[in-house]
């Protein structure tokens, strides 16, 4: 995780605040705190020079009141358990907040991917995918890409876990590439929904979003399509990216398929023709009205939340503002979208890549990104209407949300035994 805060303690001070606000009692805060399910693996992988190397993963489920689990496996030197359970968590009250019938969970293993050949990343794929195996499957737990991981890691847990059930489960993972089972408009499908959301947020705050100045921090999966379909769609000016190894501004503009060719090429946009530099931190304190923090957890904490000038922060990381600095947005008056609505996009289009792949019959890329349309579109409405009611940021209201939908579904299940 970057920065100092411990996101599982953030997400308790979140379900704390909701549950008093919803008047729920302390044991049913303490249910909707506790992860339910940890799984801990080391494993051995051989490498590519001989040696044996052992690595450690997790698999996290935290809550199933509304449905299986549900959530990706991220592949990162600073992945640790509470990262784990914080994402597993956020994960639960993500698929409560578009309402999808999923519960949450979340998988990681501490590795460096991009240190390692393709060959040994796929063996350590699949040793974790036979590890895990015994607690997924696609009425269980259903995982899905992640940071460092996509279409590819995902076909190679497809390919593990149905050889060793003797037979293809195409729903056992999603985000898996089209020829396997995966949705068409899966691999935009988070910055598709996060678009969605800032188009919202823009008519409700009478923002124009053609020619409006973006900012995106992180460049992978999200960040990079978040740019191609802010711009493409609605005629905004990207003027500063960052990837981690650096990032580049220009207050002209940057256009997306030049900088993702740049990418593409040199393996980061640092360096792009006619751009200046800028650090990952600079990015988020430029004066732009939409800043789109893309990365990793903790990045906005109350250190530099008073230097924030966008008029909209859209999450398209997970957990990027801490409890604090959430805080300190408001009062600014800066519009900060949460997570658990503003990227709930790409788990939206795994529940629809999953309904696909268990009645077998395939949709197209118009009717995948309509349906994504309207399941963000009415979940920013509810957030909305709750942060109007309550008077609250737009956090709190997802949280409202949330809560009390998983807090219900809990209460009419009842407590074993
Ligand atoms: N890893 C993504 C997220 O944090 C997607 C999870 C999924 O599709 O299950 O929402």
């Amino acid at each position: 995780m970057a920065g100092n805060a411990n996101p599982f303690e953030e997400m308790k001070k979140m379900v704390d605040k909701a549950g008093k606000t919803l008047g729920l009692d302390q044991g049913m805060i303490e249910v909707l705190k506790s992860p339910k399910r940890e799984l801990h693996v080391h494993f051995p992988v051989k490498m590519d020079n001989g040696t044996i190397k052992v690595f450690t993963g997790y698999r996290v489920q935290h809550n199933e009141a509304r449905g299986p689990y549900k959530g990706g496996i991220r592949y990162h030197p600073q992945v640790d358990i509470d990262e784990v359970r914080a994402l597993s968590s956020w994960m639960t009250w993500k698929t409560a907040t578009v309402d999808i019938p999923y519960g949450g969970a979340k998988g990681g293993i501490i590795c460096d991917p991009k240190k390692m050949s393709l060959s040994e990343v796929e063996r350590m794929t699949r040793r974790y995918a036979s590890e895990i195996s015994i607690i997924i499957g696609p009425e269980k737990d259903i995982p899905a890409p992640d940071v460092n991981t996509g279409g590819r890691e995902m076909a190679w847990i497809m390919d593990t876990y149905s050889m060793m059930k003797g037979y293809a489960v195409p729903g056992v993972i999603t985000g898996k590439p089209r020829e396997l089972g995966g949705s068409l408009g899966r691999p935009e499908a988070t910055s598709r929904g996060l678009v969605f959301t800032v188009r919202e947020a823009a008519k409700k705050i009478g923002m124009n979003l053609k020619g409006a100045s973006v900012a995106i921090q992180g460049y992978g999966n999200v960040g990079a399509f978040a740019h191609k379909l802010i711009e493409r769609d609605f005629g905004s000016k990207v003027i500063a990216v960052t990837d981690s190894k650096g990032g580049i501004i220009n207050e002209k503009g940057l256009k997306y398929e030049e900088v993702w060719a740049h990418k593409v090429k040199t393996g980061s946009v640092i360096g792009f023709p006619g751009s200046k530099p800028i650090s990952n931190q600079e990015i988020l304190e430029l004066k732009v009205d939409v800043l789109l923090p893309c990365a990793l957890e903790n990045v906005i904490t109350k250190d530099n939340a008073s230097k924030i000038k966008a008029k909209i922060s859209g999450e398209g990381a997970n957990g990027p503002t801490t409890f604090e600095a959430d805080a300190i947005m408001w009062k600014n008056g800066v519009l900060v979208l949460p997570d658990i609505l503003a990227n709930a996009g790409g788990v939206t289009v795994s529940y629809f890549e999953w309904v696909q792949n268990n009645y077998n019959y395939y949709w197209t890329e118009d009717e995948v990104n309509k349906r994504l349309d309207a399941k963000i579109t009415a979940a920013f409405h509810e957030v909305w209407n709750m942060h109007e009611k309550h008077k609250c940021n737009m956090r709190d209201a997802a949280y409202l949300v949330a809560v009390k939908r998983v807090a219900d579904a809990t209460r009419l299940r009842g407590f074993y035994p």
